[in-house]
């Protein structure tokens, strides 16, 4: 059993879960500490099921709202121990996100009067496969542990508030021709060469940027794979382009299938896969209270994030931790020190409506 977590400050507490090596599917220690940590805070009432833990506020308040992060990491790239130099933290995870969990863990435990009641949420396998991850397998065994108005995920987003996620959909195009031999072509139609009105639709095609609650998003139509052909010698009697589409989240999968069935009039298409996205959400009233105390406008979030498996439950979330997005995942991770001081500064003036 190791020492205490140093939950008092979040910037040792951050150094304190970077140094418990937790690799998705090896999450037990670093959960049993943080059960520890959440059992010592009476305030709390604190559960915990497989390597998910939650802990939460009965203060009888009008609204919940849930902070959650992740325990997992990517694989350990010799980036452990972490290091320290100057502001910065350096290590597998200082980033994505156990500086944003530990801010959750950091203000669970000393904030004992939040004008919400708060749920805290920590769960195991975010890196890896759907099926495995913690917050989905929750979101099915025990439901009510996701029942709030509003949702705050502490992933890496450099101290802004990313909102939404776009929604993702992949068809097949096919073209059609007529097999013939090669030497005597004119008698057959050529279905790869019928792929190039195809690939023209794609090339012209102007995507949408719509923006919604204040957050620009960006569509894209690409194609992703392409197949054909019989052999050196036949005339192709099949082609077939693999098209992704991501969508903004003001379109259903159902919409954005229509679109991309109107962009192709004439071909013929296969539904390969579609997820929904998630609107941003940022018109509820704990929603616009954060913002106002991050103070700086929210970006769309463009990618697929956990934030969208809240949006299906019916309840609006965004992302907001002090990590830099884009040092996710590299060896060279790391996270300035300030950053996460802000950022922990932030949620928690939001916690108490200090507007300041
Ligand atoms: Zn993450």
């Amino acid at each position: 059993m190791s020492a205490p977590l140093p939950v008092a400050d979040p910037v040792a507490l951050t150094r304190a879960l970077v140094d418990i090596e937790s690799v998705s599917g090896d999450e037990k220690e670093i959960t049993d500490a943080v059960e520890l940590a959440l059992r010592t805070a009476g305030h709390l009432t604190v559960d915990r099921v497989g390597n998910v833990v939650r802990a939460y506020t009965t203060n009888g308040r009008p609204q919940r709202v849930i902070l959650a992060g992740h325990l997992d990491t990517v694989p350990v790239h010799d980036n452990l121990p972490s290091t320290v130099d100057g502001d910065v933290m350096y290590g597998c995870g200082t980033a994505d996100m156990k500086s944003g969990s530990a801010i959750a863990l950091h203000l669970a435990v000393t904030e004992t009067q939040p004008v919400f009641d708060v749920t805290y949420l920590f769960y195991d396998c975010e890196e890896v496969d759907d099926e495995r991850n913690g917050l989905r397998k929750i979101s099915d065994s025990h439901p009510d542990w996701l029942r709030a108005d509003f949702a705050i995920l502490l992933e890496p987003t450099y101290g802004r508030v990313e909102a939404g996620c776009q929604g993702t959909l992949r068809v097949h195009v096919r073209t059609d021709g007529r097999r013939a031999h090669a030497a005597r072509s004119w008698l057959g139609v050529n279905a790869i060469h019928g792929a190039g009105a195809v690939l023209r639709r794609l090339e012209e095609y102007q995507a949408r940027r719509p923006v919604i609650d204040g957050c620009e998003f960006h569509e894209g139509l690409n194609a992703v794979a392409i197949r054909g052909g019989v052999a050196g010698n036949v005339i192709p009697d099949s082609c077939e382009i693999e098209v992704n589409h991501r969508f903004a989240p003001d379109r259903t999968p159902e919409q954005a299938l229509d679109h991309v069935r109107e962009v192709f009039a004439g071909y013929h298409l296969d539904v390969v896969d579609a997820v929904a996205g998630a609107l941003p959400g940022l018109e509820a009233p704990a929603a616009r209270d954060f913002l106002a105390a991050v103070a700086e406008p929210p970006l769309a979030k463009l990618g697929w994030t956990d934030v969208a498996r809240f949006a299906a439950l019916g309840i609006p979330a965004l992302n907001f931790g002090p990590g830099d997005p884009n040092l996710a995942h590299t060896r060279e991770e790391h996270v300035e020190m300030s950053k996460i001081v802000q950022a922990a500064d932030v949620v928690r003036r939001w916690l108490r409506a200090d507007p300041r």
